[in-house]
């Protein structure tokens, strides 16, 4: 519970302005509740303004996107983006195109990649966008054109040093390449305003890999700071989408046995270690349902329903999947049947109570805004290629993503010493990420 004058006033400030939005409640709530000892220490940034701001995105953008079937009928989605904060860069976050898609959720995820980017080391500030489009189901072209309709608005929004936008949820290769040649063709400027672009066009090697192995990094550096290792660990993996592959992929390369993974229909369950390249050619060429995998491996089970995947024993759970896919009822299965660590992929996976529960019961927790931020810092890098004209190595990316996720960790840690409780690495988080923006807001004046 809070008990700052100044950030309970900002709480509920943000809970009577948009009661209706309870994902990014959640998020500010949670940030809020860590950043006390801060604040407590610094009435300065309390002056100058800046957790008024803070917690307030710079700019909406919203905007109709029409577009025509394949039976020639005219549907109409709604297209957003969130330009939350621009204190240390241009704005920078993904587009997620999903059903579920609102104002709430994009918020929520533009406010945590604003302290997410801060973390990165890079320079780059944070947004979000997406639209309530599905990309399931539809054809190619149909995909192009809502693509192309979605840029035609899209486009007077972003720019190198503006706003750059990547991929997220629904938002793959496929729909980048469409994205960035309305965009090419739109401005008559090839420049480097999209990342997670295709290798042929200006794309960086591992960026496809970023965050998963990223995660894995991140989580390998929290279990060692805590005498431990993933080699040899059972570990659980949510998704089986971009992340929840590759952090799969990473984890069996580090000795771990990946025993489940999930879609939104159900999860396998294989207690011989999951076969990725089914997994890989199910999701990635076919683009499939996990169900299909007890087809090749009929030793393994399908059970429908995505959150049963948490009630499997394992050591080590790497939600990567979506927001809230962790409850506290799932988190106390976790903890029962062993877990020691919960390592998050997804954007927010854990609700409130599930971290809660992650606490009690003293299992280390690497929140998502550190965890995850490997695909962010790759697109960084994938900027600073595009800049210099040149294309690094495999390796060379690989190298400098694990450099980055190892002081992501250690500024974590750092700060939850200095601030919090040693090993509240969300604390941590919260903290260092906020600091560097909140200088820089600072400084900047009221703006
Ligand atoms: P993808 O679209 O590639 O994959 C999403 C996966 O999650 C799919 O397997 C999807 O299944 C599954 N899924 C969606 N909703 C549910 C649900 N309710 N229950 C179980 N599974 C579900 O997305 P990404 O892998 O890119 O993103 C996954 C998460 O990681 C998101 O929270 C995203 O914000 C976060 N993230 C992504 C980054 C990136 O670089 N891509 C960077 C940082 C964070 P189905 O096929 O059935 O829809």
């Amino acid at each position: 519970m809070i008990e700052n004058k100044a950030l309970l006033e900002v709480l509920e400030t943000v809970k009577a302005r948009d009661p209706h939005e309870p994902e990014f409640i959640q998020a500010v709530t949670e940030v809020l509740e860590t950043l006390e000892p801060v604040i407590d220490r610094r009435p300065d940034l309390v002056e100058a303004g800046v957790l008024e701001r803070f917690v307030e995105p710079e700019r909406i953008i919203s905007f109709r996107v029409p577009w025509v079937d394949d039976a020639g009928k005219t549907r109409v989605n709604r297209g957003y983006r969130v330009q939350f904060n621009s204190a240390i860069g241009p704005y920078k976050g993904g587009l997620r195109f999903h059903p579920s898609v609102n104002l709430s959720i994009l918020k929520f995820l533009g406010f945590e990649q604003v302290l997410k980017n801060s973390l990165t080391t890079l320079p780059m500030g944070g947004g979000k966008g997406g639209s309530d489009f599905d990309p399931k189901g539809k054809s190619d072209g149909e995909v192009m054109r809502f693509c192309q309709s979605f840029m035609n608005e899209l486009y007077r929004h972003i720019g190198l040093d503006r706003d750059v936008p990547a991929g997220d949820i629904g938002v793959g290769a496929r729909e980048v390449g469409y994205l960035f040649g309305q965009y090419k063709r739109l401005q008559n400027l090839y420049g480097g305003v999209f990342t997670g672009k295709g290798l042929t066009y200006g794309g960086s090697l591992a960026r496809r890999e970023a965050t998963g192995y990223g995660l894995c990094y991140f989580t390998e550096e929290m279990l060692a700071a805590n005498g431990k290792t993933l080699a040899g660990k059972t570990v659980l993996v949510s998704g089986s989408g971009n992340v929840a592959i590759y952090a799969a992929e990473k984890a069996m390369t580090m000795g771990a046995k990946v025993v489940a993974m999930s879609d939104s229909s159900g999860f396998i369950h294989d207690p011989n270690g999951v076969d990725l390249a089914v997994i890989k050619e199910i999701k990635e060429v076919r683009r499939g349902r996990i169900k299909e995998y007890v087809e090749a491996h009929p030793d393994a089970t399908y059970t429908e329903g995505s959150r049963g995947i948490w009630g499997i024993p394992c050591d080590v759970a790497l939600p990567a999947a979506t927001q809230n896919e962790i409850d506290g009822e799932s988190a106390r299965l976790l903890a029962k049947n062993g877990c020691f660590c919960v390592s998050e992929g997804a954007n927010m996976p854990s609700t409130p109570e599930a971290i809660e529960v992650y606490f009690e019961n003293k299992m280390l927790y690497g929140p998502a805004k550190a965890a995850n931020a490997g695909g962010v810092s790759v697109s960084g890098l994938e900027m600073s290629q595009n800049a210099l004209h040149l294309s690094w190595s495999f390796e060379e990316v690989d190298e400098r993503l694990r450099a980055i996720m190892k002081q992501i960790f250690a500024a974590c840690d750092a700060a939850a010493k200095e601030y919090s409780t040693p090993g509240n690495y969300m604390a941590g988080a919260n903290i260092a990420g906020f600091l560097k923006v909140a200088e820089a807001m600072k400084a900047q004046g009221c703006v």
